[in-house]
């Protein structure tokens, strides 16, 4: 019998300009490897796009055979979705070009693009895109989800910071999105991940900005439950060029944290101010009265350096699982429960991350974007980060407990860049109002689901039949 993937390789190979790796081929296990390690699966075609034809040939040869089909940009699904068992790969690895016009400030960018290329290309011209805070982090995904970083206060999500996006359709068609044309779409593909096709171009809105001040600083366990209730009411009152993160965990063994909290549970703290420096001096001499003396600084960074500073805590091939929500309040009782739950942390590379958001962000209307209702200004990722693959089940169980002990507090809702892949009947919670629209968007651009490797909204036919994402183990 002919699998798929080989109707699709025949179909293909005399046309396309990129590289057709099977099972087999030199560089296909380097390939098919995904960031996170405990996502380890083997497609029966991977596709490496060189240009924009090559993703309309590779659609419409997958579509035609309906085969289970993955879309990758920089491989950063935590659930594991660009890539699958058996099926294909359409891969825009290839596809990294950033074109920036310092004048408008605007960038057009590949739908291939690492975090990291835009930032480059940008900053050559004084500008930034507000995105997230590791530099291997692939664009695309980021953005169609939402998009939260250090500059979300200051500029706004990602997805609110796009002109207007270039996408092939299910049926391999170009289709231009924007506030203009094909306004529905422009709707749902800022915050709807990849359930419409894929996108090969965003036009990008660019900011002014080279430098920040970071300040950083460790709380001892003792102090936590302190440090978070003044944080709450701290950031609500806080400007925009405040942005203000706090990670629960077990102080890492690094030079920099002094020597009696290391492998000790603390409140990890970090914040940037993105406007004069003199005008936050305050604010950050505040927020870090709150660190243990010895752990605090702060110092002026360039943007580039803010944006890869991360890049070494979520090395590739790492297993992670995730499980998030928000919060419209943080109550104490919620604040008592993660400070329990630290000290049961099975891995030291585990956090409790939380963010406020708010800003820029939270004063986009919850109708203007499929992300939705911004109201809830506390957002949780509980984030497993660990190696052995023996401590899978330990490591998995201590977030889904925490999660469950911590989700009555929480508000409907839920970030889909931060779920897991086991998450499906999360998806609607996700768009809640907005679901109907999502359907009717996803029904007209993708009537069969064929883009169904995401945070799945299935289009009418298949919902009503129940056949939702069956490619997801
Ligand atoms: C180390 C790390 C740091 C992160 N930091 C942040 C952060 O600071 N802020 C934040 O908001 N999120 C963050 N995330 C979450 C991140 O937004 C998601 O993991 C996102 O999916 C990554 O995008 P990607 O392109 O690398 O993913 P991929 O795995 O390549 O793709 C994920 C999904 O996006 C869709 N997709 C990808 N490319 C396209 C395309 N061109 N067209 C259509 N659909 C496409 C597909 O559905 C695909 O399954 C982080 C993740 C990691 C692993």
């Amino acid at each position: 019998m002919v699998e798929a993937w080989e109707e699709v390789y025949s179909s293909l190979h005399r046309r396309f300009k990129g590289d057709l790796l099977r099972p087999g081929d030199r560089e296909y296990e380097s390939a098919r490897v995904i960031w996170n390690g405990m996502v380890a699966r083997s497609p029966g075609l991977i596709a490496r796009c060189e240009d924009v034809s090559d993703v309309q040939n590779a659609v419409r040869a997958g579509s035609e055979v309906g085969i289970l089909t993955a879309v990758r940009c920089g491989g950063h699904s935590l659930a594991g979705f660009s890539t699958c068992e058996g099926g294909l790969v359409i891969d825009l690895s290839r596809m990294r070009q950033v074109n920036c016009d310092s004048g408008a400030r605007r960038a057009m960018v590949a739908g291939g693009c690492l975090l990291g290329s835009i930032d480059t290309a940008t900053q050559k011209a004084g500008l930034v895109f507000p995105a997230g805070v590791v530099s291997h982090t692939g664009a695309s995904g980021l953005i169609l989800g939402g998009g939260t970083g250090w500059l979300t206060r200051r500029f706004g999500l990602s997805c609110d910071n796009v002109e207007g996006f270039t996408l092939i359709t299910a049926e391999g068609s170009v289709v231009r999105a924007n506030s203009k044309d094909n306004a529905d779409l422009f709707w749902a593909l800022r915050g709807g991940g990849g359930n419409f096709g894929v996108v090969t171009e965003f036009e990008l809105k660019l900011h002014p900005l080279t430098s920040v001040v970071l300040a950083e600083g460790l709380t001892r366990e003792a102090d936590i439950r302190r440090l978070l209730e003044y944080w709450r009411d701290f950031m609500a009152e806080a400007p925009f060029e405040l942005k203000w993160n706090i990670d629960l965990r077990l102080a890492p063994h690094k030079e920099k944290v002094p020597m009696e909290l290391r492998g000790r549970p603390v409140a990890s703290s970090s914040l940037i101010w993105t406007g004069d420096p003199d005008a936050g001096r305050s604010y950050l001499e505040r927020a870090l009265s709150m660190c243990s003396p010895d752990s605090a600084s702060s110092k002026v960074v360039s943007f580039l350096d803010l944006q890869t500073m991360a890049d070494s805590d979520f090395p590739h091939g790492r297993r992670y699982y995730t499980k998030s929500g928000f919060f419209n309040d943080l109550e104490n009782e919620t604040i008592d429960r993660m400070i329990d739950a630290v000290t049961t942390i099975p891995s030291s590379e585990t956090q409790i991350e939380l963010a406020y958001l708010g800003g820029a962000a939270g004063r986009v209307p919850a109708d203007e974007t499929a992300f939705g209702d911004r109201s809830a200004p506390f957002i949780l990722n509980l984030l497993g980060n660990w190696s052995d693959p023996a401590g899978d089940e330990r490591n998995i169980s201590w977030i889904r407990g925490l999660f469950s002990k911590l989700r009555p507090a929480m508000k409907p809702g839920v970030y889909i860049n931060f779920m897991s892949g086991d998450e499906q009947d999360r998806v609607p919670e996700a768009y809640h109002q907005r679901w109907d629209r999502m359907v009717a968007i996803k029904s007209h651009y993708d009537p069969n689901n064929f883009f169904r490797l995401n945070q799945n909204v299935a289009p009418r036919k298949m919902e009503a039949s129940g056949k939702l994402n069956q490619g997801v183990e």
